[in-house]
């Protein structure tokens, strides 16, 4: 079996903003295991609030990739990648869990839902996203993704102009379901005023208000929403869902920070034996990883898979968002091939 990868550079169609930065370039590796002319793809997402960048994403990559010998291993790949790094880098092992799954779908014809044997149920509306800019910025991206069919819109939020931001969208687009993202951006004081102005903005639901860490104020916090609490920052790994299961109403799984679709169908599981909702989430990245997550988001009770519609140079092609709506990739393996 032989390895290869390639970092290729994305580049969003507008800048995309959140409370912490905003960026228009993103750096992602594309890793390919191919064995008797079958090939199995996976994509590597680094994002710095957990701890990579493209540098440690092509450092580790080489040590990781070795120690995946069995790719029909299912149990062990996380164990084996764990054993070589048991902390961090959870994008790469992310990808080389994704090209191992291929790779076993691709050489029995399947696409990797039917041979994880995960539900056919009809996939969650996902949302678009509103990044964080001026108001003017914000209204216009709002009205052009109604325009294209979205009816859901999350918006990034996290400053001291939230209340207008807010207030003005819904006056743009009255008739969307509207949710909120303020990237740990939020005080505990300031969290409390915007409970009042999320529920007159009619906001489905809230993710990630306070810091990664401060469970206890999310858990405050939840006492006196009536608007649900999904933890994003908050949620790094599988064995972190317990800890969250009193202050949040719900988590958002993304494969690039839990490295990878086996590890966010562990998190998914857990998730649901504390009776907590469930979010299928994305970085901004190709086609290739947003296909991997809608994969799984027949399980989920809400889809965010928008990353790839931001970029204007997504290299993989497959997805079909007819009217703004994500449908199942139809395989075989992710469903998607490259451009
Ligand atoms: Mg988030």
């Amino acid at each position: 079996m032989s390895v290869s990868w390639e970092t290729l550079e994305l580049h969003t169609a507008q800048p995309f903003g959140i409370a912490r930065w905003t960026h228009s370039v993103y750096p992602r590796t594309v890793v390919t295991f191919t064995q008797d002319g079958l090939s199995g793809r996976g994509e590597a997402a680094p994002n710095a609030f957990y701890g990579e960048t493209r540098g440690t994403v092509e450092a580790v990559l080489p040590l990781l990739a070795g120690a995946l010998t069995d790719l029909w291993d299912w149990d062990g790949l996380h164990e084996r990648l764990s054993a070589r790094m048991p902390q961090g880098h959870p994008s790469v092992k992310c990808a080389l869990e994704m090209a191992a799954l291929e790779y076993c779908a691709v050489s029995v014809g399947l696409p990797v839902w039917t041979l994880l044997g995960l539900s056919p149920a009809p996939l969650p509306r996902s949302s678009f996203t509103v990044s964080l800019a001026g108001v003017p910025e914000m209204r216009q991206q709002a009205r052009e993704a109604v325009g294209a069919g979205h009816t859901v819109l999350k918006v990034k939020l996290g400053t001291a102009r939230d209340e207008a931001i807010l207030g003005a969208l819904r006056e743009e687009v009255p008739d969307v379901a509207l949710r909120v993202d303020a990237n740990a951006g939020w005080t505990r004081p300031q969290a409390k005023r915007m409970l009042g102005v999320l529920d007159a903005a009619r906001v489905e639901l809230l993710e990630q208000p306070l810091a990664a860490g401060d469970l206890a104020g999310h858990a405050e916090l939840r006492r006196l929403s009536r608007v649900p609490l999904v933890a994003d920052e908050s949620l790094h790994h599988v064995r972190d869902v317990t800890a969250l299961a009193e202050a949040f109403d719900g988590v958002n799984l993304k494969l690039a920070k839990l490295g990878g679709p086996l590890q966010a169908l562990a998190a998914l599981r857990l998730a649901r034996a504390h009776d907590l909702s469930v979010m299928i989430g994305c970085m901004i990245e190709s086609s290739l990883g947003i296909a991997a997550a809608a994969h799984l988001a027949g399980l989920c009770d809400w889809a965010d898979l928008d990353g790839a519609l931001l970029l204007a140079d997504d290299p993989f092609t497959g997805l079909d968002w007819t009217a703004g709506e994500l449908a199942r990739p139809p395989g075989p393996g992710w469903g998607v091939e490259r451009r």
